[in-house]
């Protein structure tokens, strides 16, 4: 680099740059995940902000549903021309020589859980209800599966992040510190 750019870019999705765009009831923070901000700047690194996939789809009077909600063919297929366009844009960034260091997902979410998403339990009797009857388990949201089948096919594989939202933190309330650390050292 001839100027003071580091080169390293993460990619985040919306909601960590802005609150706003979560479903109601889900934000801990008046603006923008200050933590994380605070570390992206302190590890001098670029931030692409990815738009909101839940938003471009259902708008912002959506409300908060597990992953088998979005897991549908239509729903997909928005999501990957989205992950499709955003990936080319992204390309260029790697075609210069600057490094994708990370994706930060929101984990938990359907849509842009890294290592966790929300689904409906078993058993559960009369209506149901979130975030009453909603289990978190193992798996990636829909946006983030189609996000990362684009990056490997462009040879591109920065570390996936989850950074945990509410819902988790108040089942593991150690996650996000433990999750911090981990990105601390990734970037
Ligand atoms: S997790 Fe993804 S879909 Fe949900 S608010 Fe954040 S950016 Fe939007």
């Amino acid at each position: 680099m001839t100027d003071k750019r580091s080169g390293k870019i993460v990619v985040v999705s919306h909601c960590i740059l802005n609150v706003h765009s979560l479903e109601d009831n889900l934000a801990i923070y008046p603006g923008l995940e200050q933590e994380v901000v605070e570390l992206l700047i302190k590890k001098g690194v670029g931030i692409y902000q990815i738009p909101c996939p839940e938003i471009e789809l259902s708008s912002i009077f959506r409300k908060a549903l597990p992953k088998e909600s979005y897991d549908h063919p239509k729903i997909r297929k928005a999501y990957r021309k989205l992950a499709e366009e955003i990936t080319q844009t992204l390309s260029s960034y790697t075609k210069k020589g600057y490094k994708i260091s990370a994706v930060l997902g929101a984990e938990g979410s359907p849509t842009c859980g890294i290592d966790f998403v929300g689904r409906w339990k078993k058993n559960i009797e009369g209506k149901r209800e979130f975030p009453r009857d909603i289990e978190f388990v193992p798996g990636m949201g829909v946006f983030m599966e189609e996000f990362k089948t684009c990056f490997e096919k462009i040879d591109v594989h920065p570390a996936w992040v989850g950074i945990p939202g509410k819902s988790l933190r108040s089942i593991d309330p150690k996650s996000f510190d433990e999750t911090l650390k981990k990105l601390e050292k990734i970037l």
